[in-house]
């Protein structure tokens, strides 16, 4: 398909695009013993949950911007992720400069520039894709223009490689340090605040906590201002970070079962199994 490439804006032929990578589904639905290829999409926006392993993909990019994408980005990340036989980046941590420690955390400098740029491009274009079109026929509101103005903007100028940093945002990448026994992808959500934006999203066995805005509370500058990459590894649990309780809780509790999983529930309600 020929059009206007959304990030380097210049006409050309249109790649199939995926919000997440291809090879974070591939992996989920290959590391799932008994669910073949269901992925359960949690949608904390409208509370629902389905399976789906509809790929979430666009027509978006011209080739060299997808190829940038996947060379500095997900190329470099996706290798280190949990992964059924092992989990890269889990042991990579524990080799890392710790920054300081908390009751339940490890807050870690980045190993290199090299590392702290590859996973800091991989955030930006995952929050760049979210805002950057919009993705409301996979099962999450309407994305278009979610991420404010001046953050784009920096993010188009980084992804580009016009910028060495993109400005005024800050990464906290949180590696789980128990056994990823359910490996699970979330879609980009944004939370609001004055003067700046939260993003998180994640892949199996790391998630990614981005600050993007000019304004931000001091203690985020005082943690980020003696590391310029702006980007920080942190050893936790995962299970016992607060928003996988929201997870469970939203499953067993609140989510709106849609499609297959609402059958299913069915099925388990007349006493069926199958
Ligand atoms: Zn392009």
């Amino acid at each position: 398909m020929n059009g206007i490439c959304t990030l380097c804006t210049k006409p050309a032929k249109l790649i199939d695009s995926h919000l997440m990578p291809k090879s974070v589904y591939r992996s989920i639905s290959k590391g799932s013993a008994g669910h073949g290829q269901n992925i359960v999409l949690i949608n904390g926006f409208n509370r629902s949950a389905v399976y789906s392993d509809k790929q979430a993909k666009k027509h978006l990019l011209c080739e060299s911007c997808e190829l940038k994408f996947s060379m500095n980005g997900e190329d470099k990340v996706i290798p280190l992720m949990a992964r059924p036989n092992g989990f890269k980046l889990a042991t990579k941590i524990k080799k890392f400069k710790p920054l300081f420690h908390t009751e339940d955390e490890i807050w870690y400098f980045p190993p290199n520039d090299e590392t702290a740029f590859n996973f800091m491009y991989f955030a930006a274009s995952i929050a760049w894709r979210l805002s950057a079109t919009d993705w409301s026929g996979f099962g999450i509101p309407e994305t278009k223009n979610s991420i404010h103005k001046e953050s784009m903007t920096a993010f188009s100028d980084y992804l580009l490689r016009n910028t060495e940093h993109p400005t005024n945002t800050y990464l906290a990448i949180y590696v789980d340090n128990q056994i990823v026994d359910t490996p699970s992808m979330s879609f980009p959500a944004i939370k609001n605040h004055e003067g700046h934006q939260h993003i998180v999203f994640s892949i199996p066995g790391i998630k990614f906590s981005m600050l993007a805005g000019s304004d931000h509370t001091s203690g985020v500058r005082e943690i980020f201002s003696i590391n310029k990459s702006n980007v920080y590894f942190v050893s936790r649990s995962l299970k016992s970070h607060p928003d996988y309780h929201f997870m469970v809780n939203f499953l067993k509790h609140e989510a709106v079962a849609k499609g297959r999983l609402l059958k299913e529930r069915e099925k388990i309600h007349n006493g069926r199994i199958n």
